[in-house]
């Protein structure tokens, strides 16, 4: 297999307004810096034509390899199909937005020659909402008290990993894959630096179906059974206030007689006991969740194509498949879920 200095990993999901510029502003990036390189495009199932995009890249340049999944799986799997197929001595991981500015490249590269086995560009908050930055911060901070692994506000999926931090993360079988918390988890020396948040070129995020707080529930489950340690104690310290409670009444009626009967401190009761049972099982449930999607063994992701397919369409660049002016408008048989 022939190996190269550089691999860069990118995930898309209908990137088609951005990617031609994404993949131009790369190549003026990767061109003078005089190391051998890839580019590993994963087609993440996209309904526009980015796929078709990719392709023609791929058609005029060996340099370019690509992967297309049949539907859409999310950008886990594409990151970790995107690491599968890399075969440079240093792999980066890298959004097709713009978002993680090519430019930052010889700074990770150069860090890696330090001996670093990842490095990280990790994005202030440039640009976001007060409210946004708030709950950010919030929540990194409950997820790093819960978790067992570190995970930095800021600090996401653009890094840069050298070939034993890649087969290490390969080597991690889970099918439900929380990347934030498989980088921290595999070590190596970890070298950061900041870099100024951007809004995305063209398109649209995928995220804006999800929020923080499902995200945050995925980080602690993902990563420790903590979540049902807390839920032991909770049922312990209600069981001794309720034994405390009971105490104090039998003493109230041997010293003062029967009181009115407590229909609100006991409906009370029995109205907070039952929020915290259920959400007690849906903690459970979350954990058999997880054991139930392990125990499946599915692959993570299905391949319909890629750049070594034999049978492959090649696009020659700038052939791309137009519809006719006029033509009825393409109906995808499957509209693939939209996961991030
Ligand atoms: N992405 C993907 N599959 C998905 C969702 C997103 O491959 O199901 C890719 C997307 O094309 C982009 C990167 O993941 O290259 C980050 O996505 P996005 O910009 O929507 O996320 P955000 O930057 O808003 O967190
Ligand atoms: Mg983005």
């Amino acid at each position: 297999m022939k190996t190269c200095q550089v691999s860069v990993v990118v995930p898309c999901f209908d990137e088609d307004e951005v990617i031609e510029a994404f993949h131009r502003a790369l190549l003026a990036v990767l061109e003078p810096i005089r190391h051998t390189f890839e580019i590993c495009y994963v087609d993440d199932g996209s309904g526009d034509r980015t796929g078709a995009r990719i392709n023609s890249f791929a058609a005029g340049d060996r340099r370019v390899r690509y992967v297309s999944f049949s539907r859409n799986f999310g950008k886990e799997a594409a990151m970790l199909a995107g690491l599968r197929m890399s075969r440079g001595e240093a792999v980066v991981l890298m959004d097709a937005d713009l978002q993680h500015p090519p430019e930052l490249l010889p700074r990770m590269l150069e860090l890696r020659k330090r001996g670093y086995d990842q490095v990280v560009a990790r994005r202030d908050r440039t640009g976001e909402g007060a409210l946004r930055t708030l709950l950010g911060a919030v929540c990194y901070r409950a997820m790093g008290r819960c978790m067992d692994v570190e995970v930095v506000d800021g600090e996401g999926d653009f890094r840069l990993l050298s070939r034993k931090a890649v087969d290490a993360v390969l080597a991690l079988p889970e099918t439900d894959r929380f990347s934030k918390g498989i980088f921290s988890w595999i070590g190596f020396d970890t070298a950061s630096f900041t870099y100024r948040n951007v809004r995305r070129a063209a398109g649209s995020s995928k995220w804006a179906g999800r929020n923080l707080f499902n995200y945050g529930i995925d980080g602690l489950v993902s990563f420790n059974s903590r979540p049902l340690r807390l839920a032991i104690h909770a049922g312990l310290a209600l069981a001794l206030a309720a034994l405390g409670y009971a105490l104090w009444i039998i003493t109230d009626v041997a010293l003062h007689g029967v009181a009115v009967p407590g229909y609100t401190t006991l409906l009370t009761a029995v109205v907070a006991l039952g929020g915290i049972q259920l959400a007690t099982l849906g903690v459970i449930g979350e954990y058999v969740g997880r054991i139930y999607s392990e125990a499946k063994r599915r692959p993570h992701y299905v391949v319909r194509e890629t750049s070594e397919s034999p049978d492959r369409a090649v696009r020659p660049p700038g052939a791309l498949p137009d519809a006719p002016p006029g033509a009825p408008p393409v109906v995808p048989m499957y509209e693939g879920r939209r996961r991030a």
